[in-house]
């Protein structure tokens, strides 16, 4: 198993490479703003081919980069349509998040593939299920790799955080609704690799992330 990650974008978001093995086809998870060349660098460098790009939620830091990943190598997007009102208007969400619109191009995908709570998606050789966490956005997902151990947690979960509810279509109880019965019932060896920040694990969070404690 191969995990590789980038940090990009003026928010510091993460994006993952994810595939069985060097050599061979990998999925993307989430593509920030002008990531097409630094992705395209770091698949040269293992010799992958991408075959499907997974949004986690239709913030622009996390979907910006997709039309252009897209058109540029062909991969299958997939995104859960209950993020399309956000997908559709990202330079609403650079001026709440940045009070302005910087110079790029942040349109979403002509098209993509709907993501929907409990599916399996079979990508890459890799088996990644699908578990809707509304809350940041009400289309929010994670990607678990349940074999491996391995869960993608977006904006939901974060390292000794959690993703922020005061944007528009935010909902604090929502998510932790969503915290309650979609992660807390892993098991704590699981690792969590966020949207932001260092990765973690279940049971370091369950431990000590103060807005878990008394869920
Ligand atoms: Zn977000
Ligand atoms: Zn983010």
């Amino acid at each position: 198993m191969l995990i590789l990650q980038l940090e990009l974008w003026l928010v510091a978001t993460n994006t993952y490479v994810v595939a069985p093995e060097a050599g061979g086809p990998a999925v993307i998870i989430d593509a920030p703003p002008e990531c097409f060349e630094p992705l395209t660098d770091l698949l040269a460098t293992h010799d992958l081919t991408p075959t499907a790009l997974l949004v986690t939620h239709g913030h622009v830091d996390h979907l910006g980069g997709a039309a252009d990943l897209v058109a540029r190598t062909g991969v299958a997007a997939y995104l859960h349509p209950e993020d399309d009102f956000l997908a559709r208007r990202p330079e609403d969400q650079l001026r709440v998040l940045m009070g302005t619109v910087p110079p790029g191009d942040y349109r979403p995908p002509e098209t993509y593939r709907e993501l929907s709570d409990g599916q399996v998606l079979d990508l890459a050789g890799l088996r990644l299920g699908v578990v809707a966490t509304p809350g940041h956005t009400p289309g929010h997902c994670c990607f678990y790799l349940a074999e491996e151990g391995v869960f993608f947690s977006g904006d939901h979960l974060l390292a000794g955080s959690i993703g922020r509810t005061d944007l528009p279509g935010a909902d604090q109880q929502t998510l932790m609704t969503s915290m309650r019965d979609k992660i807390l019932p892993l098991d704590d060896g699981v690792t969590v690799m966020p949207g932001h920040g260092p990765s973690t694990t279940v049971g370091r969070e369950r431990r000590s992330n103060p807005f878990l404690i008394g869920l």
